[in-house]
């Protein structure tokens, strides 16, 4: 990895953040709190949340197995995203490759920055040349972006690869593990000692099913992760957002209930779905959906909505022609799909 002084953009290296009150005021017990231009009334709800959400982190660390100094949390993933833009790279300068196809909010993000977007296509059956993307960075590379288990394809990269890119890429290499939970291989975020230049990207939005909450996690070396602390909003994480996010952490046995009932049913429809006349292809899959090449894309994803079934069309995405990308649901939700995919003519 180059040193990471050259990585990060010289205006972030050099920034005073900003100061919350309670950040200067920490530790001594106190009870009459004027400090920060609050309403003293309306409580708990008027004071400010913890900036760095300690708490949280301190049970976030024991379930994810990863000390709290490499934990960043924000707005949802999307947050993280962004500031990965905005610590690393300088606009109209710097570029990023990325696979192709994958999670859509890389390339969004990088328009937003003005950064280059270089979309490297995956090989026809889904897995990663490592080759391919090394050959399409140079020197303003600053950050290379992968998603596995990938969006919208499902299947989980080799380790072996995502390794030598670790290895070989001399930037930043972020790995977004949204869907890890849904597959067995062992999670990158278990690896952080032995890639500074590791960003790993988690979720409460997928198997923690608290999509409404924003809640975002990227593990990181406690430098890269100094930075994320330094650029994002004061009290990016909302008291409500937190609170919630705690009584999940508290409630393991329910979500490894959903694990289980997601990967059971996961196994079930697939092949169901593959016996259908209208499936041409399913591809392999380690998350909690699937893609799959049918007869007619376009007409099936209207047919489904006429239904009152919302699948996600992905035919316009390169290399997924006439595919549709469907999440595994309730065992009743997806019996209602499979018939109305049975009646399709
Ligand atoms: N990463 C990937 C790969 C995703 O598919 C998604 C959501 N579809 C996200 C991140 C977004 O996660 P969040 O809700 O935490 O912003």
């Amino acid at each position: 990895m180059r040193p990471l002084q050259e990585l990060v953009r010289t205006n972030i290296w050099n920034l005073t953040p900003y100061s919350c009150a309670r950040d200067e005021f920490k530790g001594r017990a106190a009870s009459v709190f004027l400090d920060a231009n609050e309403n003293p009334y309306n409580g708990p709800l008027n004071r400010y949340p913890d900036p760095l959400q300690e708490a949280l982190k301190e049970k976030l660390a024991v379930v994810k197995n990863v000390a709290p100094g490499h934990i960043f949390l924000g707005n949802g993933s999307d947050e993280a995203i962004d500031l990965v833009y905005r610590i690393f790279c300088e606009p109209k300068e710097d570029n990023v490759v990325a696979i192709a196809p994958t999670y859509g909010m890389y390339g969004v993000c990088a328009d937003i920055n003005n950064v280059e977007y270089r979309a490297v296509p995956l090989n026809d059956d889904f897995t990663l040349d490592a080759d391919r993307l090394l050959a399409n960075t140079d020197e303003h590379t600053k950050v290379l972006w992968l998603c596995s288990p990938n969006n919208p394809t499902g299947n989980a990269f080799r380790r072996e690869t995502i390794e030598r890119l670790l290895n070989d890429f001399g930037g930043i290499v972020v790995v977004d593990e949204a869907y890890s939970d849904f597959c067995d291989a062992r999670p990158f975020r278990l690896d952080l000692d032995r890639f500074p230049n590791l960003i790993v990207l988690n979720t409460f939005s997928k198997l923690w099913a608290s999509a409404a909450i924003r809640l975002g996690m990227a593990f990181a070396s406690e430098d890269i992760i100094g930075l994320f602390n330094r650029v994002k909003y004061p009290y990016n994480v909302n008291q409500l957002t937190q609170q919630q996010a705690l009584k999940m952490l508290d409630d393991l046995p329910h979500v490894n209930q959903w694990r289980k009932t997601l990967l059971s049913e996961r196994a079930h429809l697939l092949p169901a779905v593959a016996e259908l006349p209208i499936c041409k292809k399913i591809f392999p899959t380690d998350a909690n959906f699937f893609l799959v090449r049918v007869t007619d894309a376009e007409s099936i994803y209207h047919y489904l909505i006429d239904r009152g079934i919302v699948v996600r069309n992905r035919s316009r995405v390169q290399l997924c022609g006439n595919c549709l990308r469907i999440t595994i649901g309730t065992p009743q939700e997806n019996n209602i799909l499979l018939g109305a995919l049975r009646q399709y003519r």
